[in-house]
């Protein structure tokens, strides 16, 4: 599934203009700078597909990548921007409803979080609207290779905290770093046996 190319399809800004509901997707969420680009350009192995700098206001889209012809990669917008302006964010909060609760074909969401910070009120947010929309999620921490084990075993246990609190959320917690490429191999397991 990850042997072919990835590609970029498109970036949406509002339902009417999602592709067809034709395959499989999963879809990424995170704070702003957790990492995401950088997770998408790993996993797929296609360095600089997913843009690694964003701006609030230039990246409020959903953008779409296939990865082989029967899966979309979905990036949505980075969240919890100190500066963003109040109508960027209800307009990305809308969006967001609409996308996670009316997708027949999302598979699962992936929420990504800083290995170094845990969960934040804004990522549980975010797994609140997940419950509530009924979309599985699982946790990827980020930048694993910035902690040292005993830290990194802080975190863990709370994130499994904050986890125990959301009926959507999968139990596993998958521990990557997109420098080193650890934890890559196993992502990529977990979404090719959701195609
Ligand atoms: P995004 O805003 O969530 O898309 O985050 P980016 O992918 O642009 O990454 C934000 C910053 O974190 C960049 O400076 C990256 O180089 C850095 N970064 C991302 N992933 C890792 C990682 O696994 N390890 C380390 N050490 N740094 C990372």
């Amino acid at each position: 599934l990850f042997a072919g190319q990835s590609e970029f399809v498109k970036g949406v800004v509002a339902m009417s203009g999602l592709p067809p509901a034709d395959r499989i997707e999963v879809c990424f969420a995170g704070r702003s700078n957790v990492g995401k680009s950088s997770l998408i350009n790993a996993l797929t192995g296609t360095k600089g597909l997913a843009r690694a700098s964003n701006t609030p206001g230039r990246t409020q889209e959903i953008n779409y990548f296939t990865q082989g012809p029967d899966l979309y990669l979905v990036d949505l917008p980075g969240y919890g921007y100190a500066n963003a302006p109040l109508k960027i964010v209800e307009k990305w909060q809308k969006l967001l409803k609409q996308y996670l609760s009316g997708r027949q074909t999302l598979r699962r969401a992936f929420v990504l979080i800083d290995a170094r910070h845990g969960v934040k009120a804004v990522d549980d947010e975010i797994m609140k609207l997940l419950d509530t929309s009924a979309v599985t999620f699982q946790c990827v921490l980020t930048k694993a290779d910035k902690v040292k084990a005993a830290e990194r075993e802080k975190v863990l246990a709370q994130v499994r905290g904050a986890l125990a609190r959301h009926p959507a959320a999968f139990p596993e917690i998958v521990l990557t770093s997109s420098e080193k490429g650890d934890g890559i191999p196993t992502l990529r397991s977990i979404i090719a046996h959701l195609v």
